[in-house]
């Protein structure tokens, strides 16, 4: 079962959390030199500068996500720091726990004083890597504490930027400092208080700051980006270099170009995309706290095995087995974690959609089968896909090779794109000029819907891909196919890189003669533009006309793609029509809800609202967890519709409720609360048949399903 993420999907976190595990690598590299046995020079690049861009990432991903709220939300900044800070330290504690045997086999707890415990507990961590946690609890302190005090967050930052140079004095640069010399003389005061400066007093802030501000200043230009990234990141290689050469390093986990690194970094994870994954938060989490005890695993079973020389000796060896089993048990502790979790998340429990994996193939199959091989499926998704959920069902498809989607509009295509769906996603409806930058930013091929918008679009100034639409005879969209100078027009605009051209046609699913030549008539027009673009010498973009029906009507017709919605998901928009395919498509939803409540009627006395039904008899009813606000047509109260329960057909009551709906269960034995009623789908040998509901409530198929309600949840079968 796979649950739609659509609640998490809202922002483009993928990057974050990928780049969370290679973080959590480059830790692992910093504890155990990967290259010390290869080149003492290459190790110090790669632990001692690159990798040293890790805990800022770490620092800054919690600014982003904890500290933007002392900004952005201040009446809720202390609950979200009272939270961070009770998470944190709880984290810390199951650290310490976990390090303490280990600690005192290493001797790190002798000649304990209450200065040396204050010391390791605040500042450097009771084991060596656990000075991050007491860091970011007293960076994110420190950051909250400013917040309060009512300074701009400009002066934060110039605070933190200060408290970040006093850091640096502590760290690569400590060699500057005349030895004798008071500044000298106080830092080493300073050192009996903390053994290094990179902790949550002077590393910290800066980064957290930074990290909050990153959500407000996201430059969505990709190349400059991954310049600034090089460049910095080489001018940190240089920086790093120098400081060894002069030997001017007490420790080396701070860099001026530290900063910028770190923020062209976070920059481009950014134009990441993906979707956010828990899993790998945790696992990056976990990696980050056990990896020092698995060296000591390591080495122990090195030892076992008579294999110190490769796994222990060997520091790329040593490396790699430490990440490895770092990266398994951290992977199973946050999938069993996860497991714990998901009691929260049952999708069933009240009202649902299941889609059938295997009806969508089949359907999938059946479509590719009466296109010829050139022509590939686009599937329509808009309207989350018909309500079916357009993301499981992009996923679904993309698993299945379809590389093209339409969608009807930026925001849905902005979804997909987030969540890591590739391929082409052409946008059949109008976007707003404000909207433009989207367009080029989730790479959206945009319709162009008449000629003064394709101007328009052309004056925006930037690259955009486009499919033209031509009108045939709907009169919607598209410019008229008389108008073949703005067409070739259109073609010939600078800014606009054309793709792809299509016409939509009306009355195809009609199979009557007025409607066949209408539907001949608007190919006919279309195939007149395309020959004319030809002949003034266009290159022959991406043509299409066929949706659902002119695959099964008008096969000639098949170009380059086939726009199909509704038979996709395994229905036509008639029962008559649906009974006639019923052979190759089968519907891949299913309407489901819990019985909340059974309880007798007697006769004589009124159900639902409005005294619209009275029992002449005595009879056993069943509320249903389900209603008209979750897309269940009101209009079906009264009508001949049934629901399905333990297979038999239990008639509707009265009138559907927005969140209830009652029904008669008198015959049906051994009713109770948490059985599954079906409102569409199979129960035994009966099958409720979305086209039923369209019949009954007089319209067709596609709205019933694109009204399907966004509180259903929604899982894959
Ligand atoms: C919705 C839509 C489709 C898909 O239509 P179905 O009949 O559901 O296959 C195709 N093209 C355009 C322009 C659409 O708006």
């Amino acid at each position: 079962m796979e649950r739609d993420g659509r609640m998490r999907a809202e922002q483009n976190y993928g990057g974050l959390d990928r780049f969370r595990m290679i973080a959590a690598f480059m830790v692992v590299a910093i504890h155990t030199s990967p290259l010390l046995s290869y080149s003492a020079d290459g190790d110090f690049l790669l632990t001692r500068i690159l990798c040293r861009v890790a805990v800022p990432f770490f620092f800054m991903v919690t600014g982003q996500f904890v500290v933007s709220d002392f900004f952005a939300r201040p009446g809720r900044a202390f609950e979200k720091f009272w939270r961070y800070i009770k998470k944190t330290a709880a984290l810390y504690g199951i650290s310490i726990l976990i390090y303490l045997p280990l600690g005192i086999y290493a001797g790190h707890y002798e000649e304990l004083t209450t200065g040396s415990i204050a010391r390791m507990l605040f500042f450097d961590g009771t084991f060596y890597h656990l000075w991050y946690f007491p860091a970011c609890i007293i960076g994110v302190t420190l950051v909250y504490l400013m917040s309060i005090s009512g300074m701009k967050i400009r002066v934060w930052l110039g605070v933190s930027g200060a408290l970040y140079i006093i850091g640096l004095l502590g760290d690569s640069y400590f060699g500057l400092l005349k030895e004798g010399s008071l500044l000298h003389h106080i830092y080493l005061q300073g050192f009996q208080i903390f053994s290094y400066t990179r902790n949550g007093l002077f590393m910290a802030p800066v980064f957290l700051i930074l990290g909050a501000m990153g959500t407000q200043t996201i430059s969505l230009n990709f190349y400059r980006n991954y310049i600034g990234l090089a460049l910095s990141g080489l001018f940190m290689v240089a920086e790093g270099f120098t400081l060894r050469h002069f030997g001017l390093q007490r420790h080396d986990s701070m860099y001026i170009m530290l900063i910028p690194t770190a923020i062209f970094l976070m920059k481009a994870l950014f134009t990441w995309e993906g979707p956010s994954s828990k899993f790998l938060r945790n696992t990056a989490m976990w990696i980050y706290v056990l990896h020092p005890a698995m060296i000591v695993v390591v080495r122990g079973a090195a030892k076992v095995l008579h294999l110190t020389g490769i796994l222990v000796d060997n520091s790329l060896g040593h490396y790699l087995a430490v990440v490895s089993l770092s990266t398994i048990v951290a992977a199973c502790l946050s999938k069993w974690m996860e497991k714990g979790g998901k009691k929260e998340e049952f999708p069933c429990g009240r009202a649902w959609i299941e889609l059938n994996k295997t009806a969508l193939r089949q359907n999938v199959a059946a479509l590719r089968k009466r296109i010829p091989d050139e022509c590939r499926l686009m599937p329509a998704l808009k309207a989350d896909a018909y309500g079916h959920g357009a993301l499981l069902m992009a996923k679904e498809l993309s698993g299945m090779g379809v590389d093209a989607f339409c969608v009807a509009s930026v925001r849905e295509g902005a979804l997909l794109r987030r969540n890591g769906i590739k391929g082409e996603i052409l946008i059949l409806g109008y976007t707003h000029p404000d909207l433009f930058p989207l367009l080029r930013k989730y790479r959206l091929t945009q319709t162009i819907v008449d000629f003064p918008y394709a101007s328009l679009l052309n004056r925006y100034g930037k690259k955009i891909h486009v499919h033209i639409g031509v009108d045939t005879g709907m009169r919607r969209l598209g410019e008229r196919s008389e108008n073949v100078d703005e067409i070739y027009n259109i073609c010939r605009m600078k800014n606009l890189i054309v793709d792809g051209i299509y016409t939509h046609l009306c009355a195809d699913d009609a199979l009557k003669k007025p409607e066949m030549d209408f539907t001949n008539r608007q190919a006919y027009a279309f195939y007149q533009v395309i020959e004319a673009l030809e002949e003034r010498g266009c290159p022959r973009p991406k043509i299409h006309l066929q949706s659902s029906y002119g695959v099964f009507h008008y096969p000639e017709l098949a170009e380059d793609y086939a726009r199909v919605g509704i038979a996709l998901y395994g229905v036509l928009s008639t029962l008559e029509d649906t009974e006639k395919y019923k052979d190759i498509l089968k519907p891949v939803l299913s309407l489901k809800a819990r019985v909340a409540s059974v309880r007798n009627l007697y006769r004589g006395e009124w159900a639902g609202y409005g005294l619209a039904f009275k029992a002449e008899k005595d009879m056993k009813i069943a509320a249903l967890a389900i209603g008209y606000g979750d897309g269940l047509p009101r209009q079906l109260s009264g009508s001949a519709y049934a629901v399905l329960i333990h297979g038999r057909r239990a008639p509707l009551i009265g009138r559907i409720c927005m969140d209830q709906t009652i029904v008669d269960v008198s015959g049906i034995s051994g009713v109770k609360a948490g059985d599954v009623a079906v409102l569409i789908g199979k129960s035994g040998e009966e099958e409720i048949s979305v086209c039923d509901l369209a019949k009954e409530t007089g319209t067709i198929t596609n709205e019933i399903l694109s009204r399907m309600g966004a509180r259903l949840e929604r899982i894959m079968v």
